[in-house]
C-alpha cells in the first residue's frame, strides 16, 4: 500500500529572520495566512523565481537588518567563522552563541549572541558593515531570501524538497533598486549554495524529530551538539575514545580526519546519521 507522509513540513534554518522548525501541514496553512507583521511573503518561491533586489554599502538601510533578529548557525557556519576569529570551538561557542532546544524536533538549535538593548545588535556589526563578511553564516547569505525543506516519506523513501520565500521588511530597502535574480542566481551570487552543499547531511538529520521516549536522559542531544557545533571536542571524541577502533574506516581516511577540518565535520554527520539510523554507511567491526 502506498504510503505518503507529508504532514512533516519542515521549515528549515534559513526560513525567516526569526526562524524555528515547523513541522506539519497545519503550521503551513497558518502561514499561508501569517500573523499579521509577518515578514514573511506567504508564497513559496522555487529556483527560478524572480526577485528585484540589491544590497550595498552605501543604501540607506546599510546594517538595519544586522540586529534584533535570531541568526541560526549551522555547523559549517560555526566553521568558518571561529576559524576567521582563530579561536577555538569551545570559545566561539561561549562568547558568541547561545542555544537552545527546538520544540517541534527536539534537537539543539544554535544562535548567535546579539547584543543587549533594544536593537540587539550582531556583534559583528560594525558602521562600516560586516567585519566577517566573508564568512558570514548562510542566514545572513541568504537574505531576503528565506529557505525551507519539504521533507515527506513514500514507501520508506525519503524526498527533501527546498523551497524558499522572501522576507519583506519594511525597513529594508533593497527591494526598491533595480537589480533583478532568479533565487538560483541570488544563492550562487551569495556563496549560499556552498553552505548549503556543506551543510546538506546534517540538515537531513536536524529535521527529524528526536521524541522524549528516544532521548530520555538528554544523551542524544548532547551529542549532537558536540558532533555539530564543537569541532574540537568532537575531534578529542574520535581520537581520545575507541571510536576508531569501532567502526571499519581505513588508515588514509583516518589520516585525512585527523588533518582536515571540513573532513572531520562530513565524519561528524556520518556518524550522526548512523547513530541516528538515518543511514548505516558506517560500518561497524566485527565484535564491536
Ligand atoms: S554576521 Fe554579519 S551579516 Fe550577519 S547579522 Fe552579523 S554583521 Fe550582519
Ligand atoms: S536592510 Fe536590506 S538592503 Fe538594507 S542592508 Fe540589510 S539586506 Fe541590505
Amino acid at each position: 500500500m502506498k504510503k505518503e507522509d507529508d504532514n512533516q513540513l519542515n521549515d528549515s534554518i534559513n526560513e525567516s529572520p526569526r526562524p524555528g522548525l515547523e513541522d506539519d501541514r497545519k503550521h503551513i496553512e497558518e502561514q499561508a495566512r501569517p500573523p499579521k507583521q509577518s515578514p514573511v511573503v506567504p508564497e513559496q518561491l522555487s529556483l527560478d523565481s524572480k526577485l528585484k533586489f540589491a544590497c550595498y554599502p552605501g543604501i540607506s538601510c546599510f546594517t538595519a537588518c544586522c540586529g534584533n533578529i535570531d541568526i541560526m548557525l549551522t555547523p559549517y557556519d560555526v566553521l568558518r567563522m571561529k576559524n576567521r576569529l582563530g579561536i577555538s570551538s569551545d570559545e566561539f561557542l561561549e562568547k558568541y552563541t547561545r542555544s537552545r532546544i527546538d520544540e517541534k524536533t527536539g534537537w539543539p538549535q544554535l544562535l548567535l549572541l546579539m547584543g543587549e538593548g533594544e536593537e540587539r545588535p550582531c556583534p559583528f556589526v560594525t558602521e562600516e558593515g560586516c567585519t566577517i563578511y566573508s564568512d558570514r553564516p548562510a542566514m545572513c547569505r541568504y537574505y531576503p531570501v528565506g529557505q525551507g525543506i519539504h521533507r515527506r516519506e513514500i514507501e520508506g523513501e525519503v524526498e527533501n524538497r527546498e523551497f524558499y520565500m522572501l522576507i519583506r521588511e519594511d525597513h529594508c530597502r533593497g527591494f526598491e533598486e533595480d537589480k533583478r535574480w532568479t533565487i538560483a542566481e541570488w544563492r550562487e551570487n551569495q556563496e549560499a549554495s556552498h553552505y548549503d552543499e556543506m551543510n546538506r547531511d546534517w540538515k537531513d538529520i536536524f529535521i527529524r524529530r528526536v521524541t522524549r521516549e528516544e532521548d530520555e536522559d538528554g544523551r542524544r542531544q548532547q551529542i549532537f551538539f558536540i558532533a555539530s557545533y564543537n569541532i574540537d571536542q568532537f575531534r578529542k571524541f574520535v581520537f581520545e575514545s575507541r571510536l576508531l577502533d569501532v567502526f571499519v574506516l581505513d588508515d588514509e581516511y583516518v589520516d585525512r580526519i585527523r588533518e582536515d577540518e571540513l573532513e572531520l565535520m562530513r565524519f561528524a554527520f556520518r556518524y550522526l546519521r548512523f547513530l541516528f539510523g538515518v543511514e548505516k554507511d558506517l560500518e561497524l567491526r566485527e565484535g564491536a
